[in-house]
């Protein structure tokens, strides 16, 4: 199946320690393998994954489950949220997740207003020359790892930063 084995090159990376693994994702049938802005969403998504985990010498099983998680949810839900709330557990997992209320860059406090950097860490929308998020929403985020209660708006500009890599 081509579409499958698409998902199979995109995931194997120049060593193919990932691969064995993932490869199964394919094989499973995901009824979304057949609609196109889906399937890009998660080419998108996984491609991220690659550069991140090229260090590592065992790959944690953990990546392994919230891939399968997400793509067991992809269907029914905006893929770009699925992604966020996957980025955010991702972070927690692996101890990076920022929640302080300061500002990243001048270590003001972030009052209503939040702008997010890369691995979402929080700065001033005027800091980082950034589109504006509202603060509380986006520390509920952080704290529940749902992201149920953002608007599509908001997801697209989270999805943005996901995209400049992990
Ligand atoms: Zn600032």
């Amino acid at each position: 199946m081509q579409l499958g084995n698409l998902i199979d090159f995109e995931i194997e990376g120049e060593d193919g320690r990932f691969l064995p693994r993932l490869r199964s994702l394919s094989h499973i049938g995901f009824p979304w393998l057949f609609e196109r802005n889906r399937l890009l969403l998660w080419h998108n998504f996984i491609q991220k994954f690659d550069p991140h985990l090229q260090e590592a010498d065992e790959i944690d099983p953990f990546y392994f489950h919230l891939l399968l998680q997400a793509a067991k949810r992809w269907k029914k839900q905006n893929p770009k949220r699925i992604i966020c709330e996957s980025y955010i557990a991702l972070l927690d997992h692996e101890g990076r997740l920022y929640p302080e209320e300061h500002c990243y860059i001048c270590e003001g406090r972030i009052e209503e207003e939040i702008a997010l950097m890369q691995a979402f860490k929080p700065a001033h929308p005027r800091c980082i020359y950034s589109p504006a998020l509202p603060s509380k929403k986006i520390f509920d985020l952080f704290r529940s790892h749902k992201a149920t209660f953002l608007d599509d708006h908001e997801i697209d500009l989270l999805y943005e930063v996901v995209m400049k890599g992990f």
